[in-house]
């Protein structure tokens, strides 16, 4: 509008001027916008680099407790570690001692043992041992009339062993005070421990036997209990004999016999021989079955038990079978078992009816002069001139028996100017059932055998207890068992009861009859038992 009237010139001259002018305000205003975007940058780069600043921070923080922690764990770790082979080191220091103490523990038992047994010796206490046999399927079998439900209880174990020394007898039955009750004895055995075990204690007795001592073994116990497997093993069925086929079930007869002809192997040779005789008491009879009628052929003879000038108790005329081994020694033992079910006499369908006593006598002939043998000590060898001295060969023709091959031939021993024979004797005695059998509706001759069945066991009990009262008068005769006995019951042997105990509840009453039994026999004190007069070979040069 304004350019009306101007030259061109004019007019170019101001857009000219107009357009820088312009040009001037842009580059003002990109001059203003670039410091403003330039201001902001710069203020974000420092935001961020502060935000990063902070977040390398809170990392080193979290980094360094995170190390912490796992230092802490680590020690932690290690002291557990540390803890624990303390423990461990403990622990086996503990077990170590634990070892020791049990093992301390062994000897001083052992010990405790071996002192208990020299006090028993020096006492001359009766040994007695306690074998409860296992439960077996006849123990089923009520046997008395009682409701189903108290048979049902019947079998149930009561007796057990509560450790090698100790019996326990535990019951409880509904309407009967209940029985907790121990028994101590010098052995338990408990129900599975086998004939090996048994006769592994017996053994010990067997080497005083041929050291000079009397040694008796009797088992005591109920019908059916184990006497008759204890002392001889499992009976073949029907006659009475003993089965030999199983070695490991045989009892303490046969094992005994094998056992004393060992040791006498190992004994200088010609200086022994071995007899026996086999003895049943049956309604207070003595009966010999071994003796033979003028055919040789053997049956039950009546015999009679004396007191002879010494005291001593003696069966004259008995049988005495010289033997040269164990198995000559057993077949005459069968022999004489079997006899007890033939023979008119001894009518007892049972054999635990009656009382068998097995003895078996070592006879020691020793030749003073000849073999110059020294004997034990001055005193032993006075008592023995007076006791056991006899001329040969006078007695050899007075004895009925022969010396086996051990023995030196007649020959010989009439070179010999004097002789000495020392005897010790092994009594076997499987006694009769000790169940009190009630006498109400048993007659005639079940009637007699269960009269004197009690009578002589009750016998017996009455002589252990006047020994144990140290009475002035024993009453050995009362009974042909106890009278027959006299000798090992009343103090010139080791004896060693061998009860045996029917585990079942049926049999309560007889198994703490028997337990107590056996618990009055410990108590008997006979004083030191005799050692028979003996010369001491090992000093023979
Ligand atoms: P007892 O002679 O006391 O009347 P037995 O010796 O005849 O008794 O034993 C009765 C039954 O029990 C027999 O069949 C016998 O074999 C068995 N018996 C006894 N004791 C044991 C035992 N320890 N282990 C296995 N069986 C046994
Ligand atoms: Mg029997």
């Amino acid at each position: 509008q304004g350019l009306a009237g101007r030259s061109t010139k004019e007019v170019l001259q101001l857009y000219a001027a107009r357009s820088q002018q312009m040009k001037l305000q842009r580059s003002s205003v990109v001059t203003q916008l670039h410091g403003a975007i330039k201001k902001r940058l710069k203020q974000d780069l420092k935001n961020l680099r502060s935000f990063a600043l902070e977040l390398s921070k809170d990392f080193q923080r979290q980094s360094k407790t995170c190390l912490y922690q796992v230092l802490a764990a680590v020690q932690g770790i290690q002291l557990q570690n540390e803890a624990m082979r303390m423990f461990q080191i403990k622990a086996f220091n503990l077990e170590q001692s634990l070892q020791e103490v049990t093992e301390r523990y062994e000897r001083e038992n052992q010990k405790r043992k071996a002192l208990h047994n020299n006090l028993v010796e020096l006492r001359g206490n009766i040994r007695v041992h306690c074998r409860i046999r296992p439960l077996l399927p006849f123990d089923d079998a009520a046997g008395y009339s009682v409701s189903q439900d108290r048979q049902r209880n019947f079998s149930d174990k009561v007796a057990y062993a509560a450790d090698d020394e100790t019996v326990l007898v535990k019951c409880s039955r509904p309407g009967h005070a209940s029985v907790s009750k121990t028994f101590q004895f010098e052995r338990v055995y408990n129900d599975l421990e086998s004939q090996d075990a048994v006769f592994a204690d017996v053994a010990p007795l067997l080497t005083s036997l041929l050291d000079g001592y009397n040694v008796c073994i009797m088992a005591y116990g109920q019908t059916g209990s184990g006497k008759t497997y204890t002392m001889l093993g499992p009976q073949l069925e029907r006659n009475l004999a003993f089965s030999t086929d199983e070695e490991s079930e045989l009892g303490i007869i046969p094992r005994a016999t094998h056992e004393v002809f060992r040791l006498i192997s190992e004994k200088p040779p010609g200086s022994y021989w071995v007899e026996v005789s086999v003895v049943e008491v049956y309604n207070n009879e003595i009966f010999d079955l071994l003796a033979k009628d003028s055919y040789g052929k053997v049956f039950g003879v009546k015999r009679d038990v004396v007191t002879t000038r010494e005291g001593k108790s003696d069966v004259p005329l008995l049988t005495h079978e010289t033997v040269e081994n164990a198995s000559e020694f057993l077949h005459l033992v069968n022999k004489g078992l079997q006899l007890r079910v033939t023979h008119p006499t001894l009518v007892h369908a049972h054999s635990s009816r009656s009382h068998l006593v097995v003895t078996l006598t070592v006879t020691t002939v020793v030749f003073e002069d000849n073999f110059g043998t020294l004997w034990e000590d001055e005193q032993t060898s006075q008592r023995l001139n007076k006791e056991a001295f006899y001329t040969f060969p006078q007695k050899m023709r007075d004895d009925k028996s022969t010396p086996s091959s051990r023995a030196s031939s007649p020959e010989q021993l009439e070179a010999t100017e004097k002789m000495k024979q020392v005897k010790t004797r092994l009594q076997l005695v499987d006694l009769a059932g000790s169940e009190c059998v009630g006498m109400s509706g048993v007659t005639g001759a079940a009637l007699r055998e269960t009269s004197f069945i009690n009578r002589s066991l009750s016998a017996l009990a009455d002589v252990l207890g006047a020994i144990a009262e140290q009475r002035a008068h024993v009453p050995y005769r009362n009974s042909k068992l106890t009278h027959l006995l006299q000798d090992s019951v009343g103090g010139d042997a080791k004896l060693l009861v061998m009860l045996c105990i029917s585990p079942g509840q049926k049999y309560l009453t007889e198994s703490m009859q028997s337990l107590g039994f056996g618990t009055r026999a410990r108590q008997v004190q006979r004083g030191q038992v005799k050692k028979k007069n003996f010369p001491v070979l090992s000093r023979v040069k």
